[in-house]
């Protein structure tokens, strides 16, 4: 658990600091409902490995298939709400120069309200052509097959970061320019483990800025962490926000 006083303290940096990145990770949609990667592995798709389905070669061996998990997955994240932590997030963002980059797929940062978000892993209720990789709305498709089909007559597939896949050159640029800037780090719910924006906040440490952290278990990230808050998103962000409004 953390202190009230740790609290204040990180409330203190925030609202001194000028250029904040927070870094988010599956972890701060627990509490909306939506599975972490771990307790995805453990949950209805156990059985298969996820770097198998997950992939271009996965897709191509078996595009049905990946498509219904990828179908069930969206299903779950259309019921999700944002939870507090996403609120909170986006509260804050409205008093301060803030980005968010998220290893999230699922919109809930946009949808509590979030402006300034860069998607680095994707979006997963979008599809783009397998083959030309642009993305494409829903009336573009024919969907007389499942995957459907784009109009060069490839398959449709979900928009999202793929295992042995590059992320988004842009947005993963704008991200690590962000990082390098940034003078407070704060990261949240996120194991650290998945690359490369696991080094994002090794980035803004080698820059001085000073990192927070918000996780129910220490991470791979939190030995670089000045201030641990070990506890859930959803509780600890609006504390963090509220205590940070009040200084301002
Ligand atoms: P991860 O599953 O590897 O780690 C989740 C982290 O969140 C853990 O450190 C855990 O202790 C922490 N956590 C769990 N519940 C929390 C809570 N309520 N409050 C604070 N912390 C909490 O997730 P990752 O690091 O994001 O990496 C997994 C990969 O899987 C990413 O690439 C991501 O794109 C993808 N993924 C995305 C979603 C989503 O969009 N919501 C869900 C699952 C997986």
């Amino acid at each position: 658990m953390y202190s009230n006083q740790e609290i204040d303290k990180a409330a203190g940096w925030l609202s001194k600091a000028e250029k904040i990145v927070v870094l988010t990770g599956a972890g701060v949609s627990a509490e909306s409902g939506i599975p972490t990667f771990r307790d995805a592995l453990e949950g209805l798709w156990a059985k298969f490995n996820p770097e198998e389905l997950a992939s271009r070669e996965g897709f191509m061996a078996n595009p049905r298939m990946v498509w219904d998990w990828y179908e069930s997955r969206r299903e779950k994240v259309r019921q999700c709400q944002p939870n507090q932590g996403h609120y909170a997030l986006a509260e804050l963002e409205k008093s301060k120069n803030l980005v968010i980059a998220t290893q999230n797929v699922d919109q809930l940062h946009h949808r509590a309200g979030s402006q300034n978000v860069l998607e680095l892993h994707g979006n997963i209720l979008a599809n783009r052509c397998f083959t030309e990789g642009n993305l494409l709305k829903d009336e573009e498709l024919d969907w007389t097959t499942l995957p459907p089909k784009c109009r060069c007559g490839s398959y449709a597939r979900p928009a999202v970061v793929w295992f042995g896949e590059f992320l988004p050159e842009t947005i993963l640029s704008r991200a690590m320019e962000a990082s390098r800037r940034a003078d407070l780090f704060l990261i949240a719910g996120t194991s650290g483990l998945v690359q490369p924006a696991a080094s994002l906040p090794l980035l803004a440490k080698q820059n001085r800025a000073k990192i927070i952290e918000i996780n129910k278990e220490e991470s791979a990230l939190t030995a670089i962490a000045d201030i641990f808050l070990m506890g859930s998103f959803a509780q600890v962000m609006p504390q963090l926000t509220t205590a940070t409004i009040k200084l301002l």
